[in-house]
């Protein structure tokens, strides 16, 4: 079998079970490392890899938590070779621990629940480097991304903003589809939720969570830069106007 790597929503999920060991190995009799292989062999991120007996086998988990602990900075001894992704998953843990624990036990609840699997891979799930940048992983951005697409989430916070008789324009950069574009562009927006979903129940939706974005300002909301393929209307809105303010004391 051709080693396939560890991805991010893998060693989410591995490093939350080390870190609730203690940061500490687990044997691959035991009972947690049974159940993250079942689990791992059922995710929908490596085709029909899991054909293979040996695929994320309780050994090979077994191995992986070693990697995970060895590259704990606390850990004195000898280190496994984990790579550099093992090494980023520990430093996120170790700097957003209640952020990555929600992350893992989001991924989990909606592998568990079987709605994981019924999300049709997302055209933007993977960034235009074909990277998976995501700190929360894959997985999670793809809910995240078909849950903003929910067509009738969408509709019910146009109405809403439209009860409270303002515009259906972007929140960053006031673009309106339908000055711009006239019938073709009315009442064109797409919807972004301010709070990233590992955060939040994700089968519950408070329009209040959702922002009107226009399609340039929802992208630069998901792209993956410096870690996180996930940011609000206001970071977005900050990098807006620093670089005009870039620009205009380059002007001056
Ligand atoms: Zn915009
Ligand atoms: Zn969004």
């Amino acid at each position: 079998m051709t080693q396939i790597s560890w991805v991010r929503d893998e060693l989410l999920l591995a490093c939350a079970l080390v870190m609730e060991n203690g940061w500490r190995e687990l044997r691959q009799n035991d009972l947690r490392v049974l159940e993250l292989s079942d689990l791992l062999r059922s995710l929908p991120l490596h085709g029909d890899a899991a054909v293979d007996q040996r695929f994320r086998s309780p050994n090979s988990v077994s191995r992986k938590t070693t990697d995970i602990a060895t590259a704990h900075p606390g850990h004195v001894g000898p280190t496994t070779k984990g790579g550099r992704p093992t090494r980023e998953i520990v430093s996120d843990f170790l700097a957003h621990p209640s952020e990555m624990l929600a992350a893992a036990r989001a991924l989990r609840d909606g592998i568990a629940s079987g709605e994981l699997h019924r999300i049709p891979v997302q055209p933007d799930e993977i960034d235009e480097d074909g990277g998976q940048g995501a700190r929360e992983g894959r997985l999670l951005l793809r809910w995240a991304l078909h849950r903003e697409r929910n067509r009738g989430l969408r509709s019910r916070k146009i109405r809403q903003v439209q009860r409270l008789n303002l515009p259906i324009r972007c929140e960053v950069c006031t673009f309106d589809f339908g000055l711009t574009y006239g019938p073709l562009g009315a009442d064109y927006i797409e919807v972004h939720h301010v709070t990233p979903l590992h955060t939040t129940d994700p089968r519950e939706t408070r329009l209040e969570e959702l922002a009107l974005l226009c399609a340039n300002c929802h992208r630069m909301c998901h792209r993956n830069y410096e870690g996180q393929s996930w940011r609000t209307p206001d970071a977005v809105r900050e990098e807006m106007h620093s670089a005009a303010s870039h620009a205009a004391s380059r002007v001056s």
